[in-house]
């Protein structure tokens, strides 16, 4: 197969990221925005030794699942990959592409049905938006795929509405010359709270005090504007550097009931009403006791930890990012909760070196999912219950597997679908210890 060459190609099958998978001659073409059943005529914009990228120039048959997506740049922008596909397919999909992945770690395993996002459209609070110069204009949106070229758009389908307004006031108010120094306008709007925080990344802060100032008096709910100085050449978006230019660092948010000091550095999730499923359905599955002791490993800014500590004895949060395990601290404060206590370190190295006691490991990792040396040394801490959120997949099941090889097994996977219109979904794993290692944590006892 060759670069710019064009066949029709009938779709099979649907990828995890969300690109139709065709065959031809024993090679495998992705197709960005087309669907299973499908015909199309390709043309081949990448060859590689075990795949080829194709783009489609005519679809020829069109699949019944196919809707019109709500976005005008839905296909260009590489946000959202499946807006074209209806929502109780994309459910679908997503719930078989699970079910073929876990089959391999364990045969007996149960994916439950994935939990919808209880707002299919405009549920994101948060934003990052490059921001470029091209031909005189002012363009910002996101990248197209695999590319640094911006896509320009004048609002996004599942950003939460006020950031599109920000956004929009921004693009509006923002000079050339301004522009031109920044790459990045990072927008976080929590609807529980009503707080907004806006953050410029770039390399000059010219006159933006000013604009801050206009900013802040357009839309009252902006507690904290920032400029993140960032003149890496790599595609790390916030640096170290910064200074605040109205307000605070952070914003609050909330979580079931809980409230949530979060600093621009700190992780959150994207979707908050599906955090909240997504974390009732963890805690229904660590099944705490009163007299329970807890590990948190990847704490972030402690809500999880904070929710197991209402029904357990005492929590311990592990968390390597500074200002996201000062917020987690803060945050036991400002909730009046105090059988908790949060460690600044890498959860590998913790659990290394930690001899404490742990009824119940609660962990919920960055994409690369866990170290095998974390995993082997939570399983000798022997906790009868381990509960593992993951946003990927693909490292959950080769983590869910060390964990097998190690005695703990993993009978159910409640997955939710935080990323509507777009792929990827969060899974909560529950694993338990096999008898062996119940036999082991005896005999160490
Ligand atoms: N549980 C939190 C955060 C989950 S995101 C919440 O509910 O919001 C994953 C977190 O792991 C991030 O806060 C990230 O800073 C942290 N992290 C990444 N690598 C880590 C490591 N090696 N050790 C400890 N924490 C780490």
């Amino acid at each position: 197969m060759k670069k710019n060459q064009e066949l029709t190609l009938r779709c099979t099958d649907l990828s995890d990221l969300g690109y139709g998978i065709c065959h031809e001659n024993g090679m495998t073409i992705f197709v960005a925005n087309l669907l299973p059943e499908e015909i199309a005529r390709i043309k081949i914009i990448k060859t590689t030794k075990t795949y080829c990228i194709g783009r489609i120039v005519e679809l020829l048959q069109a699949s019944d699942q196919r809707v019109e997506p709500l976005c005008p740049k839905a296909g260009i922008c590489g946000g959202c990959t499946l807006q074209h596909l209806s929502r109780s397919a994309q459910l679908s999909y997503k719930q078989k592409q699970l079910e073929s992945l876990f089959h391999h770690v364990n045969p007996d395993l149960n994916v439950l049905p994935v939990i919808a996002s209880p707002a299919p459209y405009y549920y994101r609070n948060k934003a990052q938006f490059p921001i470029g110069v091209r031909d005189g204009k002012i363009v910002s949106g996101f990248y197209r795929p695999h590319s640094n070229d911006i896509v320009d758009i004048d609002q996004c389908a599942i950003q939460n509405p006020k950031i599109n307004e920000i956004f929009g006031w921004i693009k509006n108010h923002l000079s050339l010359k301004q522009a031109e120094n920044l790459r990045h306008v990072f927008i976080r709007f929590s609807e529980q709270s009503n707080q907004g925080q806006v953050v410029f990344i770039g390399r000059s802060d010219e006159d933006l005090k000013d604009l801050s100032t206009r900013l802040v008096k357009t839309f009252p709910d902006l507690v904290s504007v920032v400029f993140n100085r960032n003149e890496r050449d790599d595609n790390v978006i916030l640096s170290d550097e910064y200074e605040i230019l109205y307000g605070q660092d952070w914003i609050e948010e909330r979580c079931l009931g809980l409230k949530i000091r979060l600093h621009f550095k700190a992780f959150f999730q994207v979707n908050p009403k599906g955090m909240e499923i997504l974390y009732s359905k963890a805690l229904s599955l660590a099944d705490l006791k009163p007299d329970d002791q807890v590990v948190e490993l990847y704490s972030g800014t402690g809500t999880i930890g904070m929710l197991a500590a209402r029904d357990a004895q005492e929590v311990i949060g592990v968390e390597i990012n500074p200002e996201a395990a000062a917020n987690a601290q803060e945050n036991a404060r400002i909730n009046h909760i105090e059988n908790i206590q949060f460690v600044c370190q890498d959860a590998t190295k913790f659990v290394h070196s930690w001899h404490g006691n742990a009824d119940v490991v609660l962990v919920d990792p960055p994409r690369k999912g866990m170290s095998a040396q974390g995993i082997s040394d939570v399983a000798d801490l022997h906790p009868q219950r381990v509960v593992y959120i993951s946003c990927n997949p693909r490292t959950l099941a080769r983590d869910l597997g060390l964990f097998q090889n190690k005695g703990y097994i993993c009978h159910q996977i409640q997955p939710v679908d935080m990323f509507s219109q777009a792929s990827g979904v969060e899974c909560v794993a529950l694993l338990e210890q096999t008898d062996r290692s119940c036999q082991e944590a005896a005999a160490d006892d």
